[in-house]
């Protein structure tokens, strides 16, 4: 049986919204066609208030950080929040660590998310992720804080990498945590190791100025972190330049890094790398960045970049929703909705190479349908009333 859906707007992402269109779907809600009300029966037509979108891609979580939600405190910084994650990390049972990660799967999906970027440090997602309910490129990351922890680093991430859940068309590869937390010899190894993995990074970046400093010239938080830690940091070099020019040139030119968060990242940073010829997408999580630094990104340079949303965990986030962080985008930023949108919709699917199956309204696609309710269709804005519910 075939099913015909319309509201007051489709917007099919690959093509210009259409007011009043219809999306035909089968039974297993792949997108057969769309097209204006007047083609199709009137009598068959489900109709919606709202505005149809396809489903959404959270490029950006950590699953298995889930059980922290509300256990840390809010805008204390990046190192006090990192201190905390690694303070409480073991402190929940298996049980209750298992049904936070069943929940948040469950919330996202409620929320119209249908793929997602996930970092793993370990394996105490994957029971979740075996069921095959949601698409899942997990991220294996790694960090090794110095030469003498490189090879462990190495051996422990192709381990739980092998163990990667495949089910429903899931991926994933190894990737480096932060340019403060590796060494240039871990970053080009997890290039070398995702060539076959569609040569996909995730990096956490620029999420704090200091960074940027520790780069430049070899001071600030994060060297008084090793040394408190009593970690050995001769190996690190001041390279005078900030951390993203720094780190990519130990990333290959035909790889892609999803470089996540961007809080501090300035207009020469982006000149520099596309100087550098590298592929790289922009991933924000606002709202985590409210959550631990009490900044944002300054959006509108990124306006023509290839940019994509996340959410974060549920330690830095109250809830698990790409409709939130477009919203807290909108606030603060002149970015389109239709930009906003192709952000949460095919270029998350591109990103994660989802994008055959994900990310729009074209047929053949099994994108899934989502409904968003109280925008504002005169300017075609969201609303603080803006809600999203999961059609199919
Ligand atoms: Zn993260």
């Amino acid at each position: 049986m075939r099913k015909y859906i319309t509201a007051d707007w489709l917007f099919p992402v690959s093509e210009p919204p259409l007011r009043n269109g219809v999306l035909v779907l089968n039974d297993d809600a792949v997108i057969l066609e769309y097209g204006m009300r007047e083609a199709y029966p009137p009598d068959k037509l489900e109709i919606y208030n709202g505005t149809l979108v396809p489903g959404f891609i959270n490029c950006h979580c950590h699953l298995e950080l889930s059980f922290m939600k509300s256990a840390i405190p809010e805008k204390t910084g990046l190192l006090a929040f990192v201190k905390k994650v690694v303070a409480i990390r073991e402190k929940f049972s298996k049980k209750q660590q298992q049904q936070a990660i069943s929940d948040a799967e469950k919330e996202m999906i409620t929320n119209g998310i249908v793929a997602v970027g996930d970092i793993s440090n370990d394996t105490r997602s994957f029971f979740q992720k075996q069921k095959g309910q949601m698409r899942y490129h997990t991220f294996i990351e790694v960090f090794d804080l110095g030469p003498a922890g490189t090879k462990q680093a190495e051996e422990t991430s192709k381990q739980v990498f092998a163990q990667i859940p495949r089910a429903g068309g899931s991926s994933g590869s190894i990737t480096a945590h932060a340019p403060y937390s590796c060494t240039p010899e871990l970053i080009a190894w997890c290039d070398t190791f995702s060539a076959d993995q569609g040569k996909l990074l995730s990096i956490h970046m620029q999420e704090q100025e200091e960074e940027n400093r520790l780069f430049i010239e070899k001071k600030g938080v994060w060297v008084e972190l090793y040394k408190a830690l009593g970690a050995d940091f001769s190996w690190f070099e001041a390279s005078g330049k900030n951390s993203l020019e720094s780190i990519s040139q130990y990333i290959g030119n035909d790889s892609t890094l999803l470089s996540v968060h961007n809080t501090n990242t300035r207009q020469e940073d982006i000149d520099a790398v596309h100087r550098m010829d590298k592929k790289i997408i922009w991933c924000f999580c606002p709202n985590a960045n409210l959550y631990i630094e009490d900044k944002l990104p300054d959006f509108r340079l990124f306006k023509n970049e290839h940019c994509v949303i996340g959410t974060d965990s549920l330690a830095s986030n109250h809830q698990l929703s790409i409709l939130e962080e477009m919203k807290l985008i909108q606030k603060h930023s002149n970015i389109p909705f239709e930009t906003l949108l192709q952000w949460a919709s095919i270029n998350g699917a591109k990103a994660l190479h989802f994008d055959q199956d994900l990310g729009s309204f074209e047929a053949g696609k099994k994108p899934g349908v989502n409904l968003i309710s109280a925008m504002n269709m005169r300017n075609m804005s969201l609303t603080n009333l803006s809600q999203i519910k999961k059609l199919m």
